[in-house]
Order: structure tokens, then C-alpha cells, then sequence
């Protein structure tokens, strides 16, 4: 399985080598996808974590057991009108007609509403319209 989640870590914490210990005692694949920490050492990680789901699991129980707050990660998509050229690319991979080709008019138009997140567009797009934002409240 593979998840997207966000890890807060308080001073003490940030000190554990954490994707190490992921990789190295559960067997998972870390991909580190966005870092932040302050000057006081607190700070979180936004990681994706690929492995079975008995490491997945094993995995996310040893972060919690060190008291590391777990979330899983917002994620959005959102459509640059602005730079979009109508190649129209995007409609046919997207599964929920949240990016569609309006007939008569032939335009490309984006209903956020029925996005579901499944990233099929991002990469088709030649002039990156289509992006995809982390949402992570930077609380820490
Ligand atoms: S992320 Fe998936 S559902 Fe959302 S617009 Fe792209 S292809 Fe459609
Ligand atoms: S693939 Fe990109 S440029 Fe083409 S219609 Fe979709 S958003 Fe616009």
C-alpha cells in the first residue's frame, strides 16, 4: 500500500532518525515529500509511505510510539485557466469528468466538486496548468 501523511514533531523528536528506522526496520519506501522546522528544532514532515500493509502499519505504530502526531494529507488540484492552451489532453484522462470538454463551446472547464484527487491529469498537461497542492496547516 502506499499513503500520504503529515508528521508533526516536537524538538526532542526531530532529533530520532526516523526515515532510517522506516526504511530500515519496516521495510518501507520514504519519499520525502515537503520539510519544515523552526528555529526551536519543531517542525513536520510530509512523507509517502509505500511497503505491505503490515509494515505500513508497523510503521505508522512506531512513529505514534514515539509520540510523533500523525494526519493524513490534504491534498487539492487546482486548474490554471490563465496559462491552459485547450489541448483538451486532460478530459480524456480524467475518470470524473471534473475536467471536461463543454461541447458546444468546445472549452476545457474544472469543477472542483467532482475531483476525487487521483492525479491522472497531472502529468499530461504541457503547460503544467493542472497542479497539485499539499494543504498543511502550518501550526508548528
Ligand atoms: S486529479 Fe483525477 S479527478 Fe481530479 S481533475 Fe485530475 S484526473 Fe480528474
Ligand atoms: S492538458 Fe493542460 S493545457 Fe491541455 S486542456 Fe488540460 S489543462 Fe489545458
Amino acid at each position: 500500500m502506499k499513503n500520504r501523511v503529515v508528521c508533526y514533531f516536537s524538538a526532542s523528536q526531530s532529533e530520532q532518525p526516523i526515515v532510517y528506522q522506516l526504511i530500515k526496520n519496516y521495510d518501507l519506501v520514504v519519499n520525502i515529500l515537503k520539510a519544515n522546522i523552526n528555529p526551536q528544532k519543531e517542525g513536520y514532515l510530509v512523507v509517502e509511505l509505500e511497503g505491505s500493509k503490515k509494515n505500513y502499519e508497523d510503521g505508522i505504530g512506531y512513529l505514534k510510539n514515539l509520540g510523533i502526531e500523525l494526519e493524513p494529507l490534504s491534498e487539492t488540484v487546482v486548474w490554471e485557466e490563465d496559462i491552459c492552451i485547450q489541448c483538451g489532453a486532460c478530459a480524456s484522462f480524467c475518470p470524473t469528468q471534473a475536467l471536461s470538454i463543454e461541447r458546444e463551446s468546445m472549452m476545457v472547464s474544472f469543477d472542483n466538486c467532482k475531483c476525487v484527487v487521483c492525479g491522472m491529469c497531472l502529468d499530461c498537461c504541457p503547460t503544467r496548468a493542472i497542479k497539485l497542492y499539499f494543504e498543511v496547516p502550518e501550526a508548528v
